[in-house]
């Protein structure tokens, strides 16, 4: 399911990793990498309390190519939800915003529920969402991969309109494949790319045809450019690579239709 045009998008998510000063570093480095690179969108998600610091930065750098974002919100616009930050605080400063990461569904009991309504703040916005989908290691060896991505589009996904699943961008993450350094064969990765497409297509093929999927888990240098390769995946999540300048520079160019000559 391919033949439209999807733009490559990279997005480094920095996890709750950096000091400020590390921050503001690392950020000079990917504004000159998505400068570099104006065929790809390259966007960091930097831990909340410095993405107003260095969205100020990047606005010194203009002009930026660099995308900011959040890696998580919460569902309510305010209240007495201490610890959270809301869409209202957060949509002058992102563009994009991560939603239902595995590490937010494990460590904080996200549901599916959860992170529908998370979705549906997002949505109220101009921001993008970035929704997050992937199987556990045990899900994947009995032979559920696919029936556990279909569960979490459909908590997240059914019965919304064309107009809004044509703004999300989906990122499959497989559980086992998160920080372990053991990434999904590029084969794995364009299979459960496709699981996702088919899936947006049952729903609106234009929409299908439009949103972006990323891959995400233990993406690194060297295995990049095979998982950007496949028809159905149009770029990456990137935990720890992000935070090596190098590292995420080399994965930005494997994205690149310049670079790769794709
Ligand atoms: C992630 O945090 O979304 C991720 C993919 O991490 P890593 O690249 O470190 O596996």
């Amino acid at each position: 399911m391919t033949g439209t045009h999807r733009r490559p998008l990279i997005l480094g998510n920095w996890k709750m990793n950096t000091s400020l000063q590390s921050a503001v570093k690392l950020t000079a480095r990917a504004s000159a990498i998505a400068n570099a690179h104006p065929d790809v969108d390259v966007g960091i998600l930097p831990p909340a309390v410095w993405v107003v610091p260095l969205s100020l930065q990047t606005q010194q750098l203009e002009p930026s190519r660099l995308s900011l974002g959040a890696q998580n919100v919460s569902p309510h616009a305010n209240g007495a939800f201490t610890g959270d930050l809301s869409m209202t605080m957060l949509v002058s400063w992102c563009d994009y915003i991560l939603v239902g990461h595995s590490e937010r569904r494990q460590h904080h009991s996200e549901t599916d529920e959860v992170v529908r309504a998370k979705l549906d703040a997002v949505l109220a916005t101009e921001c993008i969402p970035v929704l997050a989908v992937g199987e556990a290691e045990d899900e994947r060896e009995s032979g559920h991969a696919r029936s556990v991505v279909e569960r979490q589009l459909d908590g997240a996904l059914t019965g919304r309109p064309a107009t809004e699943l044509s703004r999300i961008v989906v990122a499959y993450e497989p559980v086992w494949a998160i920080g372990t350094g053991k990434s999904a064969s590029a084969a794995d990765a364009q299979e459960m790319a496709l699981v996702i497409r088919e899936w947006l297509a049952r729903q609106d093929s234009e929409a299908a045809r439009s949103v972006r999927i990323l891959y995400g888990g233990s993406m690194k240098p060297d295995n990049a450019s095979g998982i950007l390769a496949n028809p159905d995946v149009d770029g990456g999540l990137i935990g720890g690579a992000s935070l090596d300048a190098d590292d995420f520079q080399k994965i930005v160019e494997a994205a690149s239709p310049a670079t790769t000559g794709s």
